[in-house]
């Protein structure tokens, strides 16, 4: 493994299920030579599985008391999982991860998440967008470029996250020449952009999908329009803190990937692959 660090983790802060020191005490035991913390922003409209208000307050603090008490042991960065549909001062975090987790309906102006459950994305569908999977798609993808080309966060968030609840083309064809344009207009978008696009592995360890966000065809496209990426977990648990890192090392290599970035308190380092 050449990647000692994951710069997207989870804490019982929001939908976590570990305190934020178990998870530094498991980056130390692997190697790392940095963690960042990235808990959910705040959606007033959804509020079971992110940070509360108060919970964001007491986040902060938790994570600069860990980086001192771990100071010289390892780097620990408080970043935040700053959603689409969320209003954070980006200021107040060492980095952001830009991620687009819902769509919002032209019909009833309801926000539907896309990775949550299997009914809900059918709802999301059916009620959402009248039956048009097509304009869910879109709607997507949409919020995805405006994320990277307007929001400009430090590292986009699992490109294609569409795709979590879609194994077995279950809600659409991921070949169909209207996905496949769809997808690629938003990537080049969004290495036009300079967006730093991170390559996730956390629907692989939860059994949702066989590739990391995004899927392969699409870091073959970043790589040919010349963007960059980032490897991390989206760890919930301890165990997943750099989950399938050497096989999608394996993978970046064969795809052309000489190498990746890695985040650290003075900003992005590049490891050689
Ligand atoms: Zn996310
Ligand atoms: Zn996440």
């Amino acid at each position: 493994m050449r990647i000692y660090s994951n710069m997207h983790t989870h804490t019982s802060f929001c939908d976590g299920k570990e305190s934020a020191e178990t998870m530094v005490k498991a980056a130390i035991e692997k190697g790392f030579k940095s963690l960042g913390f990235s808990g959910h922003s705040y959606t007033p409209f959804d509020d079971d599985y992110c940070m509360s208000l108060e919970g964001t307050r007491r986040y902060r603090e938790t994570v600069a008391d860990l980086q001192k008490k771990y100071e010289g042991e390892i780097e620990i960065l408080c970043g935040i999982e700053w959603d689409y549909y969320a209003n954070i001062n980006t200021q107040e975090w060492d980095y952001t991860i830009g991620s687009v987790h819902y769509v919002k309906s032209p019909r009833n102006g309801r926000y539907y998440d896309v990775d949550y459950t299997y009914d809900k994305l059918d709802l999301c569908i059916r009620e959402g967008f009248a039956g048009d999977v097509g304009a869910m798609i879109k709607a997507y993808y949409d919020n995805v470029i405006d994320m990277a080309c307007n929001c400009r966060p430090t590292v986009l968030g699992h490109f294609d996250l569409i795709r979590k609840l879609n194994m077995g083309n279950r809600f659409f064809n991921e070949n169909s020449p209207k996905y496949l344009s769809i997808a690629s207009n938003a990537i080049e978008q969004a290495v036009k952009a300079g967006a730093i696009v991170e390559v996730n592995t956390g629907g692989m360890f939860r059994g949702y999908c066989d590739t990391p966000y995004p899927d392969d065809w699409i870091l073959k496209s970043l790589k040919k329009l010349g963007g960059s990426v980032i490897v991390s977990s989206d760890a919930h648990v301890r165990q997943s803190i750099d989950y399938a890192f050497d096989d999608i090392e394996d993978k970046l290599r064969k795809l052309g990937f000489k190498e990746v970035k890695e985040l650290r308190k003075s900003g992005f380092i590049s490891t050689k692959l």
